[in-house]
Protein backbone atom coordinates (compact mmCIF):
# COMPACT_ATOMS: atom_id res chain seq x y z
CA UNK A 1 0.00 0.00 0.00
CA UNK A 2 1.17 3.73 -0.72
CA UNK A 3 -0.80 4.50 2.81
CA UNK A 4 -2.42 3.48 5.76
CA UNK A 5 -4.04 5.55 8.42
CA UNK A 6 -4.33 3.23 11.43
CA UNK A 7 -6.59 3.45 14.78
CA UNK A 8 -8.85 6.54 13.59
CA UNK A 9 -12.69 6.68 14.22
CA UNK A 10 -13.99 6.50 10.40
CA UNK A 11 -17.16 8.17 9.92
CA UNK A 12 -19.69 7.80 7.16
CA UNK A 13 -23.09 9.95 6.59
CA UNK A 14 -24.39 6.67 8.44
CA UNK A 15 -22.09 5.57 10.74
CA UNK A 16 -18.83 5.11 12.41
CA UNK A 17 -15.94 2.47 13.03
CA UNK A 18 -12.57 2.68 14.96
CA UNK A 19 -10.11 1.16 12.08
CA UNK A 20 -7.59 1.36 9.89
CA UNK A 21 -7.56 3.06 5.69
CA UNK A 22 -5.09 1.94 3.23
CA UNK A 23 -4.86 3.79 0.28
CA UNK A 24 -3.14 2.72 -3.19
CA UNK A 25 -2.74 4.67 -6.39
CA UNK A 26 -4.93 7.93 -5.27
CA UNK A 27 -7.74 5.32 -4.25
CA UNK A 28 -9.09 3.57 -0.82
CA UNK A 29 -8.26 -0.11 -1.14
CA UNK A 30 -9.20 -1.41 2.32
CA UNK A 31 -10.99 -0.11 5.73
CA UNK A 32 -10.80 -1.96 8.69
CA UNK A 33 -8.62 -4.23 11.36
CA UNK A 34 -5.38 -3.84 8.83
CA UNK A 35 -3.07 -5.06 11.11
CA UNK A 36 -0.66 -7.13 8.97
CA UNK A 37 -0.70 -5.05 5.99
CA UNK A 38 2.13 -2.65 5.42
CA UNK A 39 2.33 0.79 3.55
CA UNK A 40 5.08 2.77 2.19
CA UNK A 41 3.41 5.35 5.10
CA UNK A 42 1.91 5.23 7.81
CA UNK A 43 0.03 7.68 9.81
CA UNK A 44 -1.25 6.91 13.45
CA UNK A 45 -4.94 8.64 13.98
CA UNK A 46 -5.68 7.57 17.80
CA UNK A 47 -7.71 9.70 19.13
CA UNK A 48 -8.42 11.50 16.12
CA UNK A 49 -11.90 11.44 13.30
CA UNK A 50 -11.78 10.72 10.42
CA UNK A 51 -13.76 11.90 7.60
CA UNK A 52 -14.12 12.13 3.70
CA UNK A 53 -12.52 15.33 2.32
CA UNK A 54 -15.27 18.22 2.18
CA UNK A 55 -16.99 19.65 -0.52
CA UNK A 56 -17.19 23.14 -0.68
CA UNK A 57 -20.26 23.96 -2.78
CA UNK A 58 -19.80 27.37 -3.47
CA UNK A 59 -16.87 29.68 -3.95
CA UNK A 60 -15.69 32.38 -6.25
CA UNK A 61 -12.27 32.55 -7.58
CA UNK A 62 -11.08 35.54 -10.13
CA UNK A 63 -14.65 36.24 -10.52
CA UNK A 64 -15.36 39.73 -10.60
CA UNK A 65 -18.31 41.00 -9.00
CA UNK A 66 -19.52 44.89 -8.14
CA UNK A 67 -16.34 46.04 -8.96
CA UNK A 68 -14.38 43.69 -6.81
CA UNK A 69 -12.39 40.68 -7.80
CA UNK A 70 -11.17 39.32 -4.18
CA UNK A 71 -7.62 38.60 -3.20
CA UNK A 72 -7.69 35.21 -3.89
CA UNK A 73 -6.85 33.28 -6.79
CA UNK A 74 -7.34 29.53 -7.94
CA UNK A 75 -4.15 28.96 -6.03
CA UNK A 76 -3.95 31.02 -2.81
CA UNK A 77 -8.05 29.93 -2.40
CA UNK A 78 -7.40 26.29 -2.94
CA UNK A 79 -4.57 26.23 -0.37
CA UNK A 80 -6.31 28.00 2.14
CA UNK A 81 -9.32 25.18 1.34
CA UNK A 82 -7.04 22.47 1.96
CA UNK A 83 -6.07 23.60 5.44
CA UNK A 84 -9.82 24.03 5.80
CA UNK A 85 -10.01 20.22 4.93
CA UNK A 86 -11.61 20.95 1.41
CA UNK A 87 -10.61 18.91 -0.89
CA UNK A 88 -13.07 19.93 -3.49
CA UNK A 89 -14.20 22.94 -4.77
CA UNK A 90 -17.31 24.10 -6.81
CA UNK A 91 -17.11 27.53 -7.74
CA UNK A 92 -18.92 29.38 -10.42
CA UNK A 93 -18.76 30.01 -14.23
CA UNK A 94 -20.95 33.44 -14.05
CA UNK A 95 -21.48 33.48 -18.17
CA UNK A 96 -21.58 37.49 -19.22
CA UNK A 97 -24.20 38.95 -20.95
CA UNK A 98 -23.50 38.71 -24.81
CA UNK A 99 -20.90 35.81 -23.86
CA UNK A 100 -21.82 31.62 -24.30
CA UNK A 101 -22.01 29.26 -21.43
CA UNK A 102 -20.38 26.21 -22.72
CA UNK A 103 -17.40 28.80 -23.99
CA UNK A 104 -17.14 30.51 -21.06
CA UNK A 105 -16.78 27.50 -19.17
CA UNK A 106 -14.35 26.39 -20.85
CA UNK A 107 -12.43 29.41 -20.32
CA UNK A 108 -13.05 28.87 -16.40
CA UNK A 109 -11.51 25.15 -16.04
CA UNK A 110 -8.30 26.38 -18.35
CA UNK A 111 -8.01 29.34 -15.71
CA UNK A 112 -8.44 27.55 -12.48
CA UNK A 113 -5.61 24.59 -14.28
CA UNK A 114 -3.28 27.45 -15.24
CA UNK A 115 -3.49 28.92 -11.90
CA UNK A 116 -2.34 25.91 -10.23
CA UNK A 117 -5.53 25.24 -8.39
CA UNK A 118 -4.35 22.37 -5.76
CA UNK A 119 -7.49 20.94 -5.45
CA UNK A 120 -10.14 18.94 -7.60
CA UNK A 121 -12.80 21.50 -8.36
CA UNK A 122 -15.70 21.85 -10.60
CA UNK A 123 -18.04 24.33 -11.57
CA UNK A 124 -21.35 25.63 -11.56
CA UNK A 125 -22.79 27.45 -14.89
CA UNK A 126 -25.12 30.83 -14.25
CA UNK A 127 -26.51 32.43 -17.20
CA UNK A 128 -27.61 35.53 -17.44
CA UNK A 129 -29.74 35.88 -20.24
CA UNK A 130 -31.41 33.64 -22.17
CA UNK A 131 -31.45 33.57 -26.03
CA UNK A 132 -31.27 31.03 -28.55
CA UNK A 133 -27.56 31.27 -28.90
CA UNK A 134 -27.33 30.89 -24.91
CA UNK A 135 -29.96 28.24 -24.79
CA UNK A 136 -27.97 26.20 -27.58
CA UNK A 137 -24.87 25.47 -25.26
CA UNK A 138 -27.10 24.41 -22.15
CA UNK A 139 -26.72 20.75 -23.89
CA UNK A 140 -22.98 21.08 -24.69
CA UNK A 141 -22.00 22.75 -21.14
CA UNK A 142 -23.67 19.46 -19.51
CA UNK A 143 -21.74 17.31 -21.52
CA UNK A 144 -18.73 18.87 -20.53
CA UNK A 145 -19.30 17.86 -17.48
CA UNK A 146 -20.73 21.06 -15.63
CA UNK A 147 -24.06 19.37 -14.78
CA UNK A 148 -25.73 21.75 -12.75
CA UNK A 149 -26.53 25.99 -13.21
CA UNK A 150 -27.55 28.66 -11.09
CA UNK A 151 -29.86 31.46 -11.77
CA UNK A 152 -29.86 34.90 -10.15
CA UNK A 153 -33.63 35.76 -9.10
CA UNK A 154 -32.08 39.20 -8.06
CA UNK A 155 -29.35 41.47 -9.04
CA UNK A 156 -30.90 43.24 -12.02
CA UNK A 157 -28.79 46.73 -11.89
CA UNK A 158 -26.04 44.14 -12.91
CA UNK A 159 -27.05 42.49 -15.66
CA UNK A 160 -27.49 39.49 -13.64
CA UNK A 161 -30.80 38.64 -13.21
CA UNK A 162 -33.06 36.31 -15.04
CA UNK A 163 -36.53 36.49 -14.41
CA UNK A 164 -39.22 33.69 -14.03
CA UNK A 165 -40.00 33.25 -17.72
CA UNK A 166 -35.93 32.71 -18.78
CA UNK A 167 -35.53 30.40 -15.52
CA UNK A 168 -38.39 27.75 -15.96
CA UNK A 169 -37.25 28.00 -20.43
CA UNK A 170 -33.53 27.15 -18.64
CA UNK A 171 -35.32 24.32 -16.49
CA UNK A 172 -37.09 22.72 -19.14
CA UNK A 173 -33.33 22.59 -21.28
CA UNK A 174 -31.71 21.53 -18.49
CA UNK A 175 -33.98 18.56 -17.59
CA UNK A 176 -34.01 17.25 -21.19
CA UNK A 177 -30.29 16.72 -20.19
CA UNK A 178 -30.42 15.53 -16.74
CA UNK A 179 -28.75 18.67 -15.19
CA UNK A 180 -30.08 20.52 -11.91
CA UNK A 181 -31.35 24.51 -11.84
CA UNK A 182 -30.45 25.90 -8.70
CA UNK A 183 -31.28 29.67 -7.62
CA UNK A 184 -29.73 32.04 -5.77
CA UNK A 185 -33.15 32.94 -4.28
CA UNK A 186 -34.20 36.27 -3.88
CA UNK A 187 -36.92 38.40 -4.60
CA UNK A 188 -35.97 40.96 -6.70
CA UNK A 189 -39.03 43.53 -6.65
CA UNK A 190 -39.82 43.55 -3.01
CA UNK A 191 -35.42 44.12 -2.04
CA UNK A 192 -35.37 46.76 -4.61
CA UNK A 193 -38.48 48.01 -3.66
CA UNK A 194 -37.16 48.35 -0.52
CA UNK A 195 -33.77 49.67 -1.33
CA UNK A 196 -35.52 52.60 -2.81
CA UNK A 197 -37.50 53.42 -0.09
CA UNK A 198 -35.01 52.99 2.53
CA UNK A 199 -32.75 55.22 0.19
CA UNK A 200 -35.56 58.26 0.07
CA UNK A 201 -35.93 58.02 3.42
CA UNK A 202 -31.80 58.13 4.02
CA UNK A 203 -31.66 54.85 6.04
CA UNK A 204 -28.36 53.87 4.09
CA UNK A 205 -26.51 52.41 7.17
CA UNK A 206 -24.52 48.88 6.81
CA UNK A 207 -27.92 47.35 8.93
CA UNK A 208 -30.37 48.42 6.53
CA UNK A 209 -28.56 46.45 3.93
CA UNK A 210 -30.14 43.79 6.05
CA UNK A 211 -33.74 45.32 6.70
CA UNK A 212 -34.19 45.69 2.93
CA UNK A 213 -33.77 42.16 2.47
CA UNK A 214 -36.16 40.46 5.05
CA UNK A 215 -36.45 36.99 5.56
CA UNK A 216 -39.99 36.64 3.04
CA UNK A 217 -37.32 37.83 -0.17
CA UNK A 218 -35.60 34.33 0.44
CA UNK A 219 -38.56 32.35 1.38
CA UNK A 220 -40.96 33.65 -1.29
CA UNK A 221 -38.10 32.74 -3.99
CA UNK A 222 -37.45 29.29 -2.88
CA UNK A 223 -41.16 28.37 -2.91
CA UNK A 224 -41.62 30.04 -6.41
CA UNK A 225 -37.82 27.97 -7.57
CA UNK A 226 -39.68 25.05 -6.09
CA UNK A 227 -43.28 25.87 -7.72
CA UNK A 228 -41.39 26.32 -11.33
CA UNK A 229 -39.39 23.13 -11.07
CA UNK A 230 -42.31 20.81 -9.74
CA UNK A 231 -44.35 22.13 -12.79
CA UNK A 232 -41.69 20.39 -15.12
CA UNK A 233 -41.24 17.03 -12.74
CA UNK A 234 -37.52 18.17 -11.81
CA UNK A 235 -35.80 18.99 -8.98
CA UNK A 236 -33.81 22.36 -8.06
CA UNK A 237 -31.16 23.42 -5.64
CA UNK A 238 -31.27 26.19 -2.93
CA UNK A 239 -28.03 27.76 -2.84
CA UNK A 240 -26.71 29.84 -0.21
CA UNK A 241 -29.79 29.29 2.32
CA UNK A 242 -30.17 31.66 5.45
CA UNK A 243 -33.43 32.22 6.84
CA UNK A 244 -35.28 29.62 9.19
CA UNK A 245 -38.07 29.61 6.68
CA UNK A 246 -36.08 28.35 4.14
CA UNK A 247 -35.25 25.76 6.30
CA UNK A 248 -38.66 24.46 7.22
CA UNK A 249 -39.23 24.43 3.47
CA UNK A 250 -36.72 21.60 2.92
CA UNK A 251 -37.55 19.85 5.84
CA UNK A 252 -40.66 19.89 5.04
CA UNK A 253 -39.47 18.83 1.53
CA UNK A 254 -37.35 15.93 2.89
CA UNK A 255 -40.13 14.80 4.78
CA UNK A 256 -42.25 14.41 1.38
CA UNK A 257 -39.25 13.14 -0.76
CA UNK A 258 -39.51 16.06 -2.82
CA UNK A 259 -36.12 16.82 -4.58
CA UNK A 260 -36.20 19.51 -3.70
CA UNK A 261 -31.95 20.79 -2.17
CA UNK A 262 -29.95 23.08 -0.48
CA UNK A 263 -26.72 24.30 0.74
CA UNK A 264 -26.69 26.77 3.76
CA UNK A 265 -23.20 28.71 4.11
CA UNK A 266 -20.96 28.65 7.68
CA UNK A 267 -21.58 32.17 8.70
CA UNK A 268 -25.46 31.18 8.22
CA UNK A 269 -24.79 29.03 10.60
CA UNK A 270 -22.89 30.97 13.25
CA UNK A 271 -23.28 34.52 12.51
CA UNK A 272 -25.76 37.26 13.37
CA UNK A 273 -26.88 40.77 11.98
CA UNK A 274 -24.82 42.04 15.03
CA UNK A 275 -21.96 41.85 12.54
CA UNK A 276 -23.54 45.05 10.56
CA UNK A 277 -23.20 47.17 13.70
CA UNK A 278 -20.40 49.42 13.92
CA UNK A 279 -17.52 51.44 11.36
CA UNK A 280 -16.54 47.68 10.11
CA UNK A 281 -19.99 46.67 9.50
CA UNK A 282 -19.43 46.97 5.73
CA UNK A 283 -16.51 44.44 5.73
CA UNK A 284 -19.60 41.67 6.48
CA UNK A 285 -22.22 42.43 3.57
CA UNK A 286 -23.33 39.75 1.64
CA UNK A 287 -26.19 38.54 -0.38
CA UNK A 288 -28.48 37.25 1.44
CA UNK A 289 -27.65 39.02 4.54
CA UNK A 290 -26.75 37.41 7.86
CA UNK A 291 -29.62 36.88 10.24
CA UNK A 292 -31.14 36.00 13.95
CA UNK A 293 -29.79 33.35 16.17
CA UNK A 294 -33.60 31.88 15.51
CA UNK A 295 -32.16 31.30 11.68
CA UNK A 296 -28.98 29.90 12.91
CA UNK A 297 -30.53 27.26 14.87
CA UNK A 298 -32.94 26.20 12.30
CA UNK A 299 -30.37 25.59 9.79
CA UNK A 300 -29.03 23.56 12.27
CA UNK A 301 -31.99 21.48 12.96
CA UNK A 302 -31.97 21.43 9.29
CA UNK A 303 -28.33 19.69 8.85
CA UNK A 304 -29.90 17.57 11.96
CA UNK A 305 -32.57 16.18 9.83
CA UNK A 306 -30.45 15.87 6.69
CA UNK A 307 -32.72 18.17 4.39
CA UNK A 308 -30.15 20.26 4.37
CA UNK A 309 -27.49 18.58 1.84
CA UNK A 310 -24.40 20.35 1.01
CA UNK A 311 -22.20 23.34 3.01
CA UNK A 312 -20.18 26.58 1.25
CA UNK A 313 -18.52 28.80 1.78
CA UNK A 314 -19.43 31.21 -0.84
CA UNK A 315 -15.97 32.53 -0.51
CA UNK A 316 -15.72 36.18 -2.10
CA UNK A 317 -12.53 37.72 -0.54
CA UNK A 318 -12.81 41.09 -1.43
CA UNK A 319 -10.19 42.92 0.39
CA UNK A 320 -10.82 45.69 2.87
CA UNK A 321 -9.32 48.39 0.07
CA UNK A 322 -11.92 46.56 -2.62
CA UNK A 323 -15.01 46.65 -0.10
CA UNK A 324 -13.99 50.54 0.52
CA UNK A 325 -13.45 51.49 -3.24
CA UNK A 326 -16.63 53.27 -3.70
CA UNK A 327 -17.05 54.75 0.03
CA UNK A 328 -16.67 58.33 0.54
CA UNK A 329 -15.00 60.09 3.80
CA UNK A 330 -17.17 62.30 6.36
CA UNK A 331 -15.49 65.38 7.76
CA UNK A 332 -14.85 63.17 10.76
CA UNK A 333 -12.48 61.52 8.05
CA UNK A 334 -14.81 58.03 8.60
CA UNK A 335 -16.67 56.46 6.22
CA UNK A 336 -19.96 57.69 5.38
CA UNK A 337 -22.11 54.62 6.36
CA UNK A 338 -23.78 53.39 2.83
CA UNK A 339 -24.11 50.25 1.99
CA UNK A 340 -25.37 50.65 -1.59
CA UNK A 341 -21.24 51.49 -2.24
CA UNK A 342 -20.37 48.31 -0.81
CA UNK A 343 -19.67 45.29 -3.20
CA UNK A 344 -21.42 42.64 -1.85
CA UNK A 345 -19.42 39.19 -0.26
CA UNK A 346 -17.28 38.05 2.33
CA UNK A 347 -14.54 35.06 3.05
CA UNK A 348 -14.72 32.14 4.73
CA UNK A 349 -13.23 29.08 2.50
CA UNK A 350 -10.77 27.66 5.37
CA UNK A 351 -13.76 28.07 7.79
CA UNK A 352 -16.98 25.77 6.13
CA UNK A 353 -15.45 21.99 7.83
CA UNK A 354 -14.15 23.85 11.27
CA UNK A 355 -17.90 25.58 12.01
CA UNK A 356 -19.18 22.04 11.05
CA UNK A 357 -16.82 20.44 13.74
CA UNK A 358 -17.93 23.28 16.51
CA UNK A 359 -21.48 22.31 15.54
CA UNK A 360 -20.78 18.46 16.82
CA UNK A 361 -18.37 19.62 19.80
CA UNK A 362 -21.54 22.05 20.86
CA UNK A 363 -23.98 18.81 20.26
CA UNK A 364 -25.91 20.52 17.82
CA UNK A 365 -25.10 17.56 14.96
CA UNK A 366 -23.65 14.54 14.46
CA UNK A 367 -20.31 13.26 13.24
CA UNK A 368 -22.77 11.48 10.83
CA UNK A 369 -24.98 14.43 10.09
CA UNK A 370 -21.23 16.51 9.56
CA UNK A 371 -19.67 13.83 7.14
CA UNK A 372 -23.62 14.15 5.20
CA UNK A 373 -23.72 18.22 5.04
CA UNK A 374 -20.01 18.59 4.37
CA UNK A 375 -19.26 15.51 1.52
CA UNK A 376 -22.00 13.34 0.73
CA UNK A 377 -24.91 15.17 0.26
CA UNK A 378 -23.02 17.35 -1.99
CA UNK A 379 -21.26 14.09 -4.06
CA UNK A 380 -24.97 12.40 -4.79
CA UNK A 381 -26.76 15.89 -5.44
CA UNK A 382 -24.23 17.10 -7.84
CA UNK A 383 -22.80 13.85 -9.59
CA UNK A 384 -19.70 13.33 -7.70
CA UNK A 385 -20.63 10.05 -6.36
CA UNK A 386 -19.21 7.26 -5.42
CA UNK A 387 -15.98 8.95 -6.89
CA UNK A 388 -16.13 11.74 -3.50
CA UNK A 389 -18.04 12.31 -0.80
CA UNK A 390 -17.34 8.81 1.07
CA UNK A 391 -14.76 6.99 2.18
CA UNK A 392 -14.89 3.88 0.51
CA UNK A 393 -13.23 1.00 -1.30
CA UNK A 394 -12.96 2.31 -4.80
CA UNK A 395 -13.46 5.95 -4.09
CA UNK A 396 -10.68 8.62 -4.55
CA UNK A 397 -8.81 8.77 -1.17
CA UNK A 398 -10.00 12.26 -0.01
CA UNK A 399 -9.35 12.18 3.75
CA UNK A 400 -9.22 14.96 6.50
CA UNK A 401 -8.22 13.84 9.75
CA UNK A 402 -9.56 16.05 12.28
CA UNK A 403 -8.11 16.70 16.18
CA UNK A 404 -11.82 17.14 17.97
CA UNK A 405 -9.88 18.80 21.01
CA UNK A 406 -7.48 20.95 19.65
CA UNK A 407 -8.87 24.70 20.23
CA UNK A 408 -8.32 27.56 18.04
CA UNK A 409 -9.13 31.09 18.36
CA UNK A 410 -8.97 33.20 15.13
CA UNK A 411 -7.02 35.68 16.04
CA UNK A 412 -7.35 37.75 12.87
CA UNK A 413 -7.30 36.96 9.17
CA UNK A 414 -3.39 35.83 9.70
CA UNK A 415 -4.66 32.94 12.07
CA UNK A 416 -5.99 31.76 8.32
CA UNK A 417 -4.17 31.28 5.13
CA UNK A 418 -6.59 33.13 2.31
CA UNK A 419 -5.38 36.13 1.09
CA UNK A 420 -7.93 39.11 2.18
CA UNK A 421 -7.32 40.94 5.16
CA UNK A 422 -10.14 40.52 7.36
CA UNK A 423 -12.41 37.57 8.78
CA UNK A 424 -16.26 37.66 10.13
CA UNK A 425 -14.66 34.94 12.12
CA UNK A 426 -12.33 36.60 14.09
CA UNK A 427 -12.55 36.43 18.10
CA UNK A 428 -14.71 33.07 17.87
CA UNK A 429 -12.82 30.23 19.29
CA UNK A 430 -13.47 26.68 17.90
CA UNK A 431 -13.22 22.90 19.46
CA UNK A 432 -12.01 20.92 16.98
CA UNK A 433 -9.60 21.42 13.70
CA UNK A 434 -8.62 19.70 10.90
CA UNK A 435 -5.62 18.73 10.76
CA UNK A 436 -4.40 17.07 8.27
CA UNK A 437 -5.55 16.74 4.45
CA UNK A 438 -4.82 14.38 1.93
CA UNK A 439 -5.84 14.82 -1.88
CA UNK A 440 -6.49 11.28 -3.99
CA UNK A 441 -3.88 9.84 -1.76
CA UNK A 442 -1.23 12.74 -1.10
CA UNK A 443 -0.84 14.93 1.85
CA UNK A 444 -1.23 18.22 0.77
CA UNK A 445 -1.83 19.28 4.76
CA UNK A 446 0.28 17.90 7.18
CA UNK A 447 -0.50 19.13 10.52
CA UNK A 448 -1.47 22.40 9.48
CA UNK A 449 1.30 23.03 6.94
CA UNK A 450 0.91 23.26 3.50
CA UNK A 451 3.02 20.30 1.96
CA UNK A 452 1.14 19.90 -1.20
CA UNK A 453 2.33 21.50 -4.95
CA UNK A 454 0.85 23.70 -7.43
CA UNK A 455 -1.26 22.38 -9.81
CA UNK A 456 -2.16 18.82 -7.96
CA UNK A 457 -6.13 20.18 -8.72
CA UNK A 458 -8.17 18.33 -11.47
CA UNK A 459 -10.97 19.04 -12.75
CA UNK A 460 -14.17 16.62 -12.12
CA UNK A 461 -16.36 15.75 -14.59
CA UNK A 462 -20.36 15.41 -13.42
CA UNK A 463 -23.33 13.33 -14.45
CA UNK A 464 -26.03 13.32 -12.26
CA UNK A 465 -27.93 10.72 -11.32
CA UNK A 466 -31.20 10.96 -12.68
CA UNK A 467 -32.77 9.03 -9.19
CA UNK A 468 -31.49 12.55 -7.73
CA UNK A 469 -34.02 14.88 -10.21
CA UNK A 470 -37.24 12.41 -9.19
CA UNK A 471 -37.01 12.30 -5.19
CA UNK A 472 -34.74 13.28 -2.10
CA UNK A 473 -35.61 9.12 -0.63
CA UNK A 474 -31.78 8.14 -1.60
CA UNK A 475 -30.23 8.76 1.09
MN1 LIG B 1 -25.59 34.06 -4.90
MN1 LIG C 1 -22.08 33.36 -4.24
Amino acid sequence: MDLIIRNGMIVSHSGRQIGDIAIKDGKVAAIGYLGNMTAKKEIDATGKVIIPGGIDTHTHHENPFQGCEGGDDFYTGSVAAAHGGTTTMMDFSITPQGELPYDFAKTRIEKALKRGIVIDFSFHCCLTEMNNKVLAQVKDTVELGIASFKVYMIYRKENMMMDDGMLLELMKEATKYGALVGVHAENAAIAEYNVAKSIAEGKTDWIDHALTKPNIVEYEAIKRAVTLAESLNTGTYIYHMSTKEGADILMRAREEGKPVYAETCAHYLSLTDEKFEGEEGYLNLLSPPLRKEEDNDRLWEGIRRNAIYATGSDHAPFTRREKELRLERGADGKFIHDFTKVANGGPGIEMKLPTLINGVSQGKITWEDLVFTNSYGAARIFGLYPKKGEIQRGADADIVIVDPDREVTIEGPETLHMHCDHTPYLGLTYKGWPETTILRGNVIVDEGEFVGHMGSGEFQKRKIDPQILKTSLWK
